[in-house]
């Protein structure tokens, strides 16, 4: 009697772990892949299973379909739009600048796990959400962020702290819009103007088909960010994949080449 007891609790225990190893959460996977830092074998242990009890609906195709997900979100902050997307001197510009004051809280603009929160690069201090359906949102320059890696937060959580930190002149909030990595118009979501979001978005499968949709109606001044880049001289992967905000890998992978591919001047790269 006790052996058989025994013999069920096992027996549940391993199926219950294989349950489990079913949901490993491959879009922080996707985040840890597009570092480039190089990522350690202990990082990657790191990456938490996440057993079916705590994965949000979002994820499962639940009470939200990916039609509506944009029409769900919330402004990040409320504040005056002082630098569009788009190209600005030479450089592109991949998000929205939010004029804030130091200290001012930043929220999550819809439900999501947490992929990164630290200092990177011009970034400043970064916090990145993954909504799934591969739409993330980027919140930069802050003071400070409140929210650690892997968490996840609910849409109006308090997600950081409005700041200067990274290439930034003035306290703003510097916030982008993702899918599959391709940053676009937040305006396209958003009426910051109005502090709220377009009804056009409750009718809008992603964002590719929102920036289709609206860009003729001119919500949105700006294309989405160039896709190509031309090589120029004394360029490297690594230098071009912090200039473009990308990574060593992804560019790999867009243009079929390896770490040590010698670049020629004028070669043009796919960047998303
Ligand atoms: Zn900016």
């Amino acid at each position: 009697m006790i052996k058989t007891i025994i013999f069920i609790s096992l027996s549940l225990l391993f199926l219950l772990n294989m349950a489990q190893a079913q949901y490993i959460n491959v879009d922080s996977l996707h985040v840890l892949q597009g570092s480039p830092l190089p990522v350690s074998i202990a990082e990657l242990d790191s990456i938490e299973m996440i057993s079916p009890e705590v994965l949000p609906e979002y994820f499962t195709g639940g009470f939200i379909t990916s039609g509506y997900l944009l029409s769900q979100f919330s402004l990040p902050a409320k504040g005056k739009v002082i630098s569009r997307f788009g190209p600005r001197s030479g450089r592109m510009h991949t998000g929205t600048d939010i004029k804030l004051n130091k200290g001012d809280t930043i929220y999550a603009a819809f439900d999501g796990q947490v992929t990164m929160s630290k200092y990177y690069y011009g970034y400043g201090n970064l916090v990145v959400i993954d909504h799934g359906h591969n739409i993330e949102t980027y919140y930069s320059h802050l003071s400070k962020c409140l929210v650690n890696t892997s968490r996840f937060v609910r849409m109006g959580d308090p997600i950081g702290l409005a700041g200067a930190t990274g290439r930034a002149t003035t306290t703003h909030l510097h916030f982008e819009v993702r899918e599959n990595n391709k940053p676009y118009d937040a305006e396209l979501v958003f009426d910051f103007e109005n502090g709220k979001t377009r009804d056009e978005v409750a009718n809008m499968e992603n964002l590719a088909s929102l920036h289709n949709e609206l860009k003729p109606k001119g919500y949105s001044v700006n294309q989405p960010v160039s896709q190509k880049y031309v090589v120029r001289s004394g360029d490297s992967l690594y230098k071009i994949a912090r200039y473009t905000k990308t990574t060593i890998q992804v560019l790999c992978r867009l243009n079929n080449l390896t770490e040590k591919s010698i670049l020629q001047i004028g070669q043009v790269l796919h960047i998303y």
